[in-house]
């Protein structure tokens, strides 16, 4: 059965697939498909400010290829035939009524199941046939980039937007919740930024009324330059803050002043970055 969706509504407990969702959102100016490979809701990062209601349980860890294909071909069919005259699609604004995107962004992090490379494949295979020139975006905390089969699996992709939240490795520790090694990930982004361009996505907040003093931020924007100064590629960054209340009591909103502060420094710095709402 197709997904219903409400533009004014991001909750996806409305629609009625396992893995493939669809908000409009006024960021991505349309239409944006979710592919969701966690409906487990298992994730090796534990982010304080995690929008995923781990409350309840998740699905099964298994991903079902096929159904995942099957759901993405009808979702796409629909957005080119009537989908935006039926409710709740025809309430959406005229300027907004077009597919914007299809991104793997789920209850976890998308690259960890086994079936990531197939899904990854079969999701291009749709996009190539059904939606030409729509780009396939991974978002991805890029703990698995070094794993032959993930790397692989990234050219199925038109942009990588790859999580980078600190510069410090006790920050990382904070503000991922992993006791991962942060140099992993760096060496992982540097790995694949020498390859292809990549997107930094990184998201400031408040710890118990507490953002990221300065010296983060200065260590945050050398570790940028490090990558870029090693051969890495950064298209764009993108700073933001929680967009809506995390469980974690704790977090809390940056200033629209402070992440434009630190967008400043990243430009600075020569990287092309911007505040997101
Ligand atoms: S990486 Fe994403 S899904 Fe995983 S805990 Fe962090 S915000 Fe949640």
């Amino acid at each position: 059965m197709a997904r219903s969706l409400d533009y004014r509504d991001h909750r996806r407990e409305l629609d009625q697939n396992r893995y493939v969702y669809a908000v409009v959102s006024r960021r991505a100016r349309g239409l944006s498909i979710g592919v969701n490979l966690n409906p487990d809701k298992v994730c090796n990062f534990d982010c304080p400010y995690c929008q995923v209601d781990r409350t309840t349980p998740g699905g099964p860890s298994r991903v079902d290829v096929a159904e995942l294909a099957a759901e993405l071909q009808v979702l796409l069919r629909r957005a080119n035939g009537d989908l935006w005259t039926r409710p709740p699609f025809d309430t959406v604004a005229p300027d907004l009524r077009r597919l914007a995107d299809i991104a793997f962004a789920g209850d976890g992090e998308p690259t960890t199941p086994p079936q990531f490379p197939a899904a990854a494949r079969a999701a291009r295979e749709a996009r190539d046939r059904l939606a030409p020139g729509v780009p396939l975006r991974l978002l991805t905390n890029a703990t698995l980039f070094h794993k032959d089969r993930v790397r692989t699996a990234l050219a199925e992709f038109d942009e990588l937007w790859c999580k980078l939240d600190a510069g410090t490795e006790t920050y990382f520790h904070v503000v991922d919740g992993t006791r991962l090694p942060f140099q992993r990930i760096l060496d992982n982004l540097l790995l694949v930024a020498r390859e292809r361009p990549i997107v930094l996505q990184s998201l400031f907040l408040t710890l118990d009324g507490a953002g990221p003093d300065d010296a983060e931020i200065v260590a945050w924007v050398a570790r940028m330059r490090e990558m870029v100064g090693k051969g890495g590629r950064i298209e764009h960054v993108q700073v933001y803050t929680v967009a809506r209340a995390p469980s974690d009591p704790r977090v809390g909103t940056l200033t629209q002043e402070r992440l434009l502060a630190i967008a400043a420094r990243a430009r600075e710095a020569g990287l092309d970055a911007a505040v997101y709402d």
